[in-house]
């Protein structure tokens, strides 16, 4: 059977609200945003740093998760990702600086150096804090030595 439409009608019937209405609360939408604009805190303390440039490079394209920008201050940034050695000397400076940023915020210890001291942690060292955990609470632990650029994209992902 051939049904007769008028456009007029089916102009109007586009315009009586079916299109899709979503309601959601302005905590929601901004946490969504939030979770999918991730802002990282330039951090890179050792060979694991080449592994977190490569995550953001062409070849892994951290943009794809929007966290491709990488701010060189922290009252941008809300996620520290401390890739490397954490030395005794530049604690005090990674305490300050994720002092600093605005909550919420967020710290990633990419690799062995920064999750537990790494190769660096033995009896009698005296320059390493052995585990970023001891100045700043870490929320997400990316474990290897170093751990890969997908490894890093992966805590990533489980962070958000
Ligand atoms: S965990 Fe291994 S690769 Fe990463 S900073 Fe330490 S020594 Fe370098």
């Amino acid at each position: 059977m051939e049904m007769n439409v008028n456009p007029q009608q089916a102009a109007a019937h586009q315009k009586d609200g079916l299109m899709g209405v979503v309601f959601a609360s302005l905590e929601k939408l901004l946490n969504i945003g939030r979770a999918n604009s991730l802002w990282p805190l330039t951090f890179g303390l050792h060979c694991c740093a080449i592994e977190m440039m490569a995550a953001s490079a062409s070849r892994f394209d951290l943009d794809r998760f929007g966290a491709g920008v990488f701010r060189g201050s922290p009252r941008q940034a809300d996620l520290m990702i401390v890739a490397g050695t954490v030395s005794r000397k530049m604690a005090p400076r990674i305490k300050m600086l994720y002092d600093q940023m605005p909550a919420p915020k967020y710290v990633i210890a990419m690799g062995g150096c920064a999750m537990w001291g790494g190769p660096y942690q033995y009896d009698g060292q005296y320059a390493i804090i052995e585990g970023v955990d001891r100045i700043v609470p870490a929320d997400v632990h990316v474990p290897g030595c170093p751990p890969r650029p997908e490894g890093l994209i992966e805590g990533l992902l489980s962070s958000a």
